[in-house]
């Protein structure tokens, strides 16, 4: 049967990989995390010194995709997890240091090319649920369904704030995770390879106040029946 391609986009932290998951596990279709793609180069370029909230090396970044290998895999409970070269940097991707270069790193041409690719290779072979920024846009502009999730900016902080206040207590403020928030999609927006876009058939989805089993249902509803 041919795959059938769900896109999921929208700005940081609106619940999108949440749903994403629920959808995916629902209709029995694999779950890709493109943001942690970027974020696993990102983490890469942090740890050879190639990027830093001063500015990314470009040609370095660059030059090391040939020898990047991301991939995912899931642990005991289901859970997804990022690897990257054969480690397990599921927490690492998450970090404020990874949060900061992230949208610089991910304005590069060559990574998004090479992790696009990647993503429409996945699209082809499995029936996906994609969450990102670009799924609808370009990554497959002929997807069967495309949501576009948006939510408030202070919903969006401070859901953001309590997850990464309970995985490392102490570790940010509120007002920084709302201002990296903002500024990641500021960049994401304003980049001129695959900008943070709606595209023009993607149903928009207002996470604001509405319950995660609400947003869910709203989401299944626009699911093409075969
Ligand atoms: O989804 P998440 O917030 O983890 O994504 C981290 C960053 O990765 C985004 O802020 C964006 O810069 C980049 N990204 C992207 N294209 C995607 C997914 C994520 O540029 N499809």
């Amino acid at each position: 049967m041919t795959p059938i391609r769900i896109a999921v986009d929208g700005y940081a932290s609106t619940g999108k990989s949440t749903l994403a998951k629920r959808l995916a596990a629902a209709l029995g279709f694999l779950y890709i995390d493109t943001g942690a793609m970027y974020r696993m180069v990102a983490l890469h370029a942090i740890r050879h010194g190639w990027a830093s909230p001063d500015g990314i090396n470009a040609v370095a970044i660059n030059a090391s995709l040939e020898q990047l290998h991301l991939g995912f895999a899931r642990d005991t409970q289901g859970r997804n997890r990022a690897i990257l070269n054969g480690e397990d940097v599921e927490e690492a991707i998450r970090s404020m240091d990874v949060s900061r270069v992230v949208s610089a790193v991910s304005s590069l041409v060559p990574v998004r090319r090479r992790l696009v690719a990647q993503q429409q290779a996945m699209g082809r072979s499995h029936s996906v649920v994609m969450d990102g920024r670009d799924i609808g846009t370009v990554v497959f502009p002929d997807a069967e369904l495309k949501l576009f999730v948006t939510a408030d900016a202070d919903v969006r902080a401070q859901r953001r704030f309590a997850e990464m206040d309970a995985a490392n207590p102490g570790s940010v403020s509120l007002a920084e995770v709302k201002s990296n928030l903002l500024q990641r999609d500021k960049e994401d927006r304003e980049r001129l390879d695959s900008p943070l876009l709606l595209a023009d058939d993607a149903v928009v989805l207002d996470n604001s106040s509405v319950s995660p089993d609400e947003l869910f249902d709203q989401a299944m509803n626009l699911v093409p029946r075969r």
